[in-house]
């Protein structure tokens, strides 16, 4: 049962202080837009095994793919191969017309932090420089340099020594501006305080190698940017010759409503990081897809073992046909206005801070009515009500004080309905 499972994780290994602290549950089997655990008991999942399973659980038809592809090559290192030849041209189909012709892709490691690492090599290479700009609030993984490049201070507290020359500047947070302007009078302030330390030789920072920057703050506590500050971003960037790369491991494959976020802002980027969804079943793979003139690196500069992962290729050719097939992008947007509306209800309740997100990635910031402070313990009480009522949901931000969702992309219209029911009410309960 459940309780047993977790007691002998908890003797053995270390995981067992994230997720399961919270969400006391051993899974058994997962289908579509809901998971068993090891008691029967069923859950609409709202996790998606952090935004990986972006077509649900055991879609049958990247079952198929996936067993297809096991009967006749599982790793092929860097050698071509017929499924990786058709994963490279599905997965370039998708970028916007202009940018197809002249991008490269890079299978890095399995793991998204291991494609913001190749990111940041291949722009350190190609511009010779070795400052990072990062933005506070930001997350870009768990490796020495992602962790130290990631703006959540609470995650790398106890970590000393991070890699130097990471430079922070303000995110566009209205709900939380770190310098407390008002969003519809601040003239996105955050970026010209950027601009002016890009060109101030006397107190500001180098020339960077990068810019890193996410388009939705996932574990930020969803986060959109506001689309005047991206654009600034851009052209800052262009105008100064500083390589932009999006990190778009949780933003990417759909999740916002194109297939990557940075459409909807009108920009183009020179490094594009993806990974979590891009397979669509949990086979791990991550990629870094960039503007050919930055391709000066040398043949082997980032390597790894785990690049040929032929059962992901299989599955994220699959994956992309049936997002054309299936309109999975208009159903994301679908789902997601029928989510905003039920969610931004909440905003009459003074503790609810803030309702915020894209497609289908929203975020319930909760925060104490008369001191602003996060409302972390109403945060995991909630979580822990969606539970207890059969709605698997997250936390994140500062403080873990967003409760985030963050549905398959295929869920149907009753199953959010459902969902969202079951949040609502996990709010309105009140505070512990
Ligand atoms: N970048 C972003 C935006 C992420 O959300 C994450 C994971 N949550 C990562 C990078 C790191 O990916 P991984 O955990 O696969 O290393």
């Amino acid at each position: 049962c459940s309780t047993e499972l977790l007691d002998r994780q908890q003797r053995w290994e270390s995981n067992a202080r994230t997720y399961s602290r919270h969400l006391p549950i051993a899974l058994a089997e997962g289908s579509g837009s809901f998971v068993e655990d090891v008691d029967g008991n069923v859950f609409i999942d709202f996790l998606t095994g952090a935004g990986v399973l972006s077509l649900g659980h055991n879609h049958p038809e990247l079952v198929r793919a996936v067993t297809t592809q096991l009967g006749l090559l599982t790793h092929g290192l860097d050698f071509p191969t017929p499924a990786k030849d058709a994963f490279i041209e599905a997965q370039l189909s998708m970028l916007p017309a202009p940018m197809r012709d002249r991008v490269k892709m890079h299978f890095c490691g399995p793991t998204g932090a291991n494609a913001v690492e190749a990111a940041i090599k291949l722009c350190k290479i190609a511009t010779g420089r070795g400052d990072i700009v990062s933005f506070q609030g930001g997350f870009h993984g768990s490796t020495h340099a992602t962790l130290s490049l990631s703006g959540l201070l609470a995650q790398k507290r106890n970590v000393p020594n991070s890699m130097p020359g990471v430079h922070f500047f303000p995110y566009s947070s209205c709900a939380r501006c770190p310098v407390g302007l008002a969003p519809d009078t601040c003239a996105t302030n955050c970026v010209e305080y950027l601009e002016r330390s890009l060109n101030d030789s006397n107190g500001g920072v180098p020339l960077p190698a990068a810019v890193l920057l996410e388009m939705v703050q996932g574990e930020g506590g969803i986060v959109p940017a506001r689309a005047d500050f991206v654009r600034r971003v851009r052209e800052l960037t262009r105008e100064l010759d500083i390589p932009l790369v999006v990190d778009e491991v949780q933003t990417g494959c759909g999740r916002t409503g194109t297939w990557f976020a940075f459409e909807q802002y009108g920009i183009e980027p020179d490094v594009i990081v993806a990974s979590k969804a891009l397979s669509g079943i949990g086979t791990p793979i991550a990629v870094i897809i960039y503007d050919a003139k930055l391709d000066t690196w040398a043949p082997g500069a980032h390597i790894g073992t785990f690049r040929g992962n032929q059962l992901a290729f299989a599955a994220g050719t699959e994956a992309v046909r049936i997002v054309r097939r299936d309109d999975i992008l208009g159903n994301v947007r679908r789902r997601g206005e029928q989510i905003a509306d039920r969610l931004t209800a909440l905003l009459v309740n003074p503790w609810v801070h803030e309702v915020r997100g894209r497609g289908l990635m929203w975020g319930i910031e909760l925060a104490d009515p008369t001191t602003g402070q996060p409302a972390s313990a109403f945060a995991a009480e909630v979580q822990s009500r969606a539970l207890r009522s059969g709605l698997i949901v997250e936390l994140g931000g500062r403080d873990d004080c967003v409760v985030r969702i963050m549905p398959p992309l295929n869920v149907e219209a009753d199953v959010v309905d459902t969902a969202c029911s079951i949040l609502v009410d996990a709010v309105e309960a009140g505070h512990p």
